[in-house]
């Protein structure tokens, strides 16, 4: 399946718009329609129970998207977040350095021997506090959420009495003025992080690192249920990796575009406390009650991109079958994942069978944490077709049959097998 399909598909069933669409979208944008907003939910609460909630030691915080620009200066984006650009003299585009063959035309508008010597293109977004816009009330979007863990650390660790190691996990907005956003959601301008900082004894490092990268690829397997032959590690090598990192590694997807990264694990070392403590004056080393010594701790980092895991989920899920000479396509998302558990289906919508399903409906919404839809326009056909690219995992079918016995029809999406269930066992059942 190409990109394409899926862009088609998220938009005509409700996942992903183009950002401000009426007014023709805007490049690096997107917003969630009514299911991509629920899918979203479902893939941030997974993560918060696997990296947070059930982790003694790891501990959660929401800082503020705007932070004081020293941050920024300190941990290095201020000079260093930056991209090679070149661009166009004639049309005036913009390109990343390493997107354009500069001996060849213009892939805008085809010109030759139009393009600038590169220059170096920060990508923080900028914008000023207060009322005077002037060098002194710039501020910036945060680029990554990491650094809000990083000046949360010590308050953090005062606050919960926690020992080394521990982490911090955020799951927040981050903004990158990408040069040339491309590829649907997965290189856009406005992104959303579920990070993990996890800090450790400096002699720990390298075990530690082994096992956040085991815990992560367990995450994105047994948690959010893509397939391990959809996934592989690229280990960084020394040009690719920041100055600073002992080791990185990206869990890579095999997205429509090809095998690219959906997860960076890196082994930051001291370089975000050390520089964060010299720059704020405040002393962020950790005494450490057991050898009686200081250090500072060194970090571990764990951060998939939130948008390119819906992507990837929607790319692994996406399958196209034939069913009696007809194209079924169906997402065979993960229950766990998927943006509705079941729809509520009348076979028709008359006085008789309407107060009954909406008396199911009301029965599971009531008395379930189940996500249910009800809907009952068009065919039945029509409707299950609509499930089945929604992702659906189950379908409640009434018929004429259960005003006389009770009983419904479940229909299950990935094996189109029917089951008739007694509506006093229903919940039981599902
Ligand atoms: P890339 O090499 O693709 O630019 P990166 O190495 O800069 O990514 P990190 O800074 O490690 O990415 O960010 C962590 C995660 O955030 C990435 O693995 C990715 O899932 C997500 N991410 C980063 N930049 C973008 C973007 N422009 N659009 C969508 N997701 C992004």
């Amino acid at each position: 399946m190409d990109l394409e399909t899926l862009v088609s598909l998220a938009k005509r069933r409700g996942f992903v718009f183009p950002s401000s669409d009426i007014y023709g979208g805007l490049s690096g944008f997107y917003d969630y329609g009514p299911y991509g907003v629920q899918m979203l939910n479902n893939l941030k609460s997974l993560w918060w129970n696997y990296f947070v909630r059930q982790r003694p030691n790891i501990y959660g915080v929401d800082s503020a998207i705007i932070q004081n620009p020293k941050l920024w200066k300190a941990s290095g984006h201020i000079d260093g977040f930056i991209d090679p650009m070149v661009e166009c003299k004639k049309c005036k585009g913009r390109f990343k350095e390493e997107q354009v063959d500069v001996k060849k035309p213009c892939p805008s508008c085809k010109a030759k021997d139009s393009f600038t010597k590169p220059k170096n293109f920060n990508l923080m977004m900028k914008t000023h506090i207060g009322a005077v816009e002037d060098d002194s009330s710039v501020a910036y979007l945060r680029p990554e959420t990491a650094g809000g863990m990083f000046t949360n650390y010590e308050l953090v660790r005062e606050t919960t009495r926690a020992k080394i190691p521990f982490g911090i996990g955020q799951i927040g907005k981050a903004f990158r003025n990408e040069i040339s956003p491309r590829d649907f959601i997965f290189r856009v301008r406005e992104i959303e992080q579920m990070e993990l900082q996890y800090f450790v004894n400096p002699k720990e490092a390298n075990k530690e690192f082994d096992q956040l990268k085991e815990f992560t690829w367990r995450f994105f397997v047994n948690d959010v249920g893509l397939k391990k032959t959809s996934l592989k590690w690229h280990e960084h090598n020394k040009d690719e990796r920041a100055h600073y990192a002992a080791a990185a590694f990206d869990i890579q997807f095999k997205f429509p575009i090809g095998f690219k990264e959906l997860a960076g694990v890196h082994n930051r070392t001291d370089f975000d406390l050390k520089s964060h403590s010299e720059a704020s004056g405040k002393t962020l080393e950790y005494f450490d009650p057991e050898s009686n010594k200081k250090y500072i701790p060194h970090v571990m980092e764990s951060s998939p991109g939130l948008g390119r895991l819906l992507l990837a989920a929607l790319a692994d899920a996406y399958t196209e079958e034939e069913v009696k000479g007809d194209k079924r396509v169906v997402l065979k998302l993960a229950p766990q994942v998927a943006p509705v558990d079941i729809a509520i289906l009348p076979l028709s919508k008359n006085d008789k069978l309407t107060p009954l399903a909406q008396k199911v409906y009301k029965l599971l919404v009531e008395e379930t944490p189940l996500l249910v839809e009800y809907d009952d326009s068009q065919s039945i056909g029509k409707r299950y077709r609509r499930q089945d690219e929604i992702g659906t995992p189950q379908c409640i079918t009434i018929d004429f049959d259960s005003l006389e016995d009770d009983s419904v029809t479940i229909r299950d999406r990935d094996t189109m097998k029917q089951e008739r269930v007694k509506i006093a066992e229903l919940i039981n059942h599902l």
